[in-house]
């Protein structure tokens, strides 16, 4: 019995050192070589490199790598053993050579950011009802969106007066999902530039102890249609397909948890944070491009609705946002001033 164990053992070893050998380059080493920062999400499997705004994309167990999201390759497959990532010299070459053939610019750019207040005239949003010191006090969550969009279009408009900055809704209007939908996807943006979504909506619950902020980032259904009708490329469409989606969903993951950051510096001990969440909801599902959900608070809670009554709290709402946002600007564009290098 002890032996057969042994020879399990020994066995298992030979198997590693095999995969080793032939996949003997790991990731991380890679992107030390390359100068390169590496961004891997261990549950899909995909990971991005990225060096001056170029970005290559690969996933465990595919042979297909994408480069600055339009270019695509066929290399050896990168493979995954006992948590880490190993790759083959080849693999290596194909990413080497497109990372440092670049001129440093980088091909994608946020053309647009379109802030999009839920709700809206007849749709109330969350509505919540208090006694405070005996009075009354009603809160619309219809209206504190509008007015944190309001402050962040402005300060986005300042900062950034290349790009579209735009609003679903500026004033009390009534807006379908549908319609939210299609003014997104009716930007016009050039070839290499993409569109933030950005929607504001406050929160409600029966319980009325729950508070706090929360962002939430969408799960895309974003096709692109960049390959012509090339027989070879047929059968790759489907595996280039789900790369692009996972591409969005780590760019929305990563708007998210920057917004998040900027949000508890911004708002401190005043409100908890209540992390990111995941979920296929209709306006970003249908958008097409990375987008968040930001939760500003509970109008149920009275302690928190009068907080988001408060214009100076909701100034500091907004500027949390608005520095998430900078922050993933500046990360997807980051190759921007390093021409020429
Ligand atoms: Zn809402």
């Amino acid at each position: 019995m002890k032996q057969k164990k042994i020879v399990l053992v020994l066995y298992c070893f030979f198997f590693y050192l095999l995969c080793c050998f032939a996949q003997n380059i790991n990731i991380v080493d890679l992107t030390q070589q390359l100068n390169a920062d590496l961004y891997w999400d261990t549950l899909s499997g995909t990971g991005i490199l990225e060096k001056k705004g170029h970005v290559v994309q690969f996933q465990t167990n595919e042979t297909l790598v994408v480069a600055d999201y339009v270019l695509m390759k066929i290399t050896d497959a990168p493979v995954r053993i006992d948590g880490n990532v190993f790759v083959t010299e080849n693999f290596a070459e194909c990413v080497r050579s497109f990372l440092d053939s670049g001129n440093g610019e980088s091909l994608f750019t946020i053309g647009a950011v379109l802030i999009d207040p839920g709700h809206g005239g007849k749709d109330s949003g969350a509505v919540g009802k208090h006694n405070v010191d005996g009075k009354k006090f009603e809160i619309y969550e219809k209206d504190v969106v509008l007015k944190v969009s309001e402050e962040l279009y402005k300060k986005l408009k300042k900062t950034y007066p290349d790009k579209k900055i735009l609003m679903t809704r500026s004033d009390d209007t009534f807006l379908s999902l549908e319609e939210r939908v299609e003014m997104a996807n009716a930007v016009p943006l050039d070839s290499h530039e993409a569109i933030l979504y950005v929607s504001i909506h406050a929160n409600s619950a029966f319980d009325k102890k729950a508070s706090g902020f929360e962002v939430w980032y969408l799960s895309p259904g974003y096709r692109r249609t960049i390959i012509a009708e090339d027989a070879a490329e047929k059968e790759i469409l489907p595996i280039l397909n789900t790369m692009l989606e996972e591409e969005f969903t780590t760019e929305s993951t990563l708007i998210a948890k920057f917004i998040l950051e900027n949000l508890d510096a911004a708002v401190g001990d005043l409100s908890p944070n209540r992390g990111i969440k995941e979920e296929e909801w209709f306006v970003v599902r249908n958008a097409n491009m990375p987008s968040v959900l930001v939760e500003v608070g509970f109008v149920s809670n009275e302690k928190e609705a009068l907080l988001l009554a408060d214009e100076s709290y909701l100034r500091k709402v907004t500027a949390g946002i608005y520095n998430g946002l900078a922050a993933f600007i500046m990360h997807f564009e980051r190759s921007r001033g390093f021409t020429g290098e």
